[in-house]
């Protein structure tokens, strides 16, 4: 592939070339790249803003992350916050921290994976910020969205007696990137060997290119529905339950039996002898949707496309519970994903 120094071209000059074929298209936005700070329109709703900054090394490792899917990634992240408001992101604004490494060229295929998450999601860029960096890429990326006063899901919504849900399957993020670990590994000790990725097609997507739940959110407008309480799934399961119970002042209780795990999954699971309710639980980047109902709203989730009921919010006394299929109690704890824990 060609490489242009992004010293050629320049800091404008490089906003320039990733910038100048792009068109807003949300009626929302009145102004977007070009000036010192852009403009939304936003009527009677109430804005809702999030932000994440992802870091080579940490976040993201570049030996098996194609720009592409990272710039898709980076996005979707960020838009799996809003929807677990309740809310439709509508603009997003990115900046880049690159150093020398990277070329005119990675920077253009990092944002074909960015342009194409806005396309796909129906957002605008509508700004950012660029400079270089000493060592490695960083991207950080804030999604801006709409939400009606009446209709926010917070954390803290949810009362003894609610059903507690989740949307599509878990745990096959965290299987796809122990894949990709293991080829790493293989591959630096015998740089002769391909990697081994054969019918696990379904867990590298859900890790290299995840979706966030944009139907979801839409499937709960059609059926005037609203979570008493909503978390996406970023650092697993157990933790974001634990995250709910500690901001509604709620303990819950989750049936393992219930829980949604594909059988890819679950046979990956198996070969690296892990338990597959502890990949669901501790594994994360899943961007499904965790929330709780009114158990009278029961006949609306009922008939909702990939909708799984796994439990039921208790009084907090009763702590946050795993009931397994073999009929024993486990305390649900947080073994996230943490990124600090792994600094050496
Ligand atoms: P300023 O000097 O006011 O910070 P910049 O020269 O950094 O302006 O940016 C010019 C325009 O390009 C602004 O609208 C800014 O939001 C946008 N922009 C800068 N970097 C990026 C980027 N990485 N992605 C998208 N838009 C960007
Ligand atoms: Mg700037």
């Amino acid at each position: 592939m060609k490489r242009t120094e992004i010293g050629t071209l320049g800091e404008f000059g490089l906003i320039e070339k990733i910038t100048k074929d792009y068109k807003p298209t949300q009626k929302s936005t009145i102004k977007g790249i070009g000036d010192d700070a852009a403009v939304i329109e936003n009527s009677n709703f109430k804005t809702v803003v999030s932000t994440d900054l992802l870091v080579e090394g940490i976040h993201f490792d570049m030996t098996y992350t194609p720009l592409k899917h990272l710039g898709y990634k980076a996005v979707v992240v960020n838009l799996s916050d809003i929807y677990a408001m309740n809310a439709t992101p509508k603009q997003i604004t990115v900046s880049l921290a690159i150093s020398s490494r990277f070329s005119v060229e990675a920077i253009e295929e990092l944002y074909r994976g960015i342009y194409l998450a806005c396309e796909m999601y129906g957002v605008d860029l509508i700004g950012g910020d660029t400079t270089s960096s000493q060592k490695g890429l960083m991207i950080s990326v804030t999604a801006i969205g709409q939400g009606e006063t009446d209709k926010l899901a917070y954390r803290d919504g949810a009362k003894v007696g609610d059903l507690l849900c989740v949307s599509g399957d878990l745990g096959a993020s965290f299987l796809g990137l122990q894949l990709l670990e293991r080829e790493k590994h293989i591959y630096k000790d015998h740089p002769e060997m391909q990697p081994v990725f054969d019918g696990n097609d379904y867990l590298l997507k859900r890790q290299l290119k995840p979706e966030a739940r944009k139907d979801i959110i839409e499937q709960f407008a059609k059926a005037k529905l609203v979570p008493t309480s909503m978390i996406d799934i970023s650092d697993g399961l157990g933790s974001e339950i634990l995250h709910i119970c500690k901001s509604s002042g709620v303990g819950a209780f989750v049936e393992e039996g219930q829980v949604p795990i594909q059988e890819e999954t679950y046979q990956a699971a198996i070969k690296f002898k892990m338990d597959p309710i502890t990949c669901a639980l501790s594994g994360g980047e899943d961007y499904e949707l965790l929330f709780s109902i009114d158990p009278k709203d029961l006949e609306k989730v009922r008939f909702m496309n990939d909708i799984y009921i796994i439990g039921e919010v208790v009084e907090a006394k009763d702590g946050a519970i795993l009931h397994t299929k073999g009929g024993n109690r486990h305390p649900i704890s947080a073994q996230g994903w943490k990124h600090f824990s792994q600094e050496k």
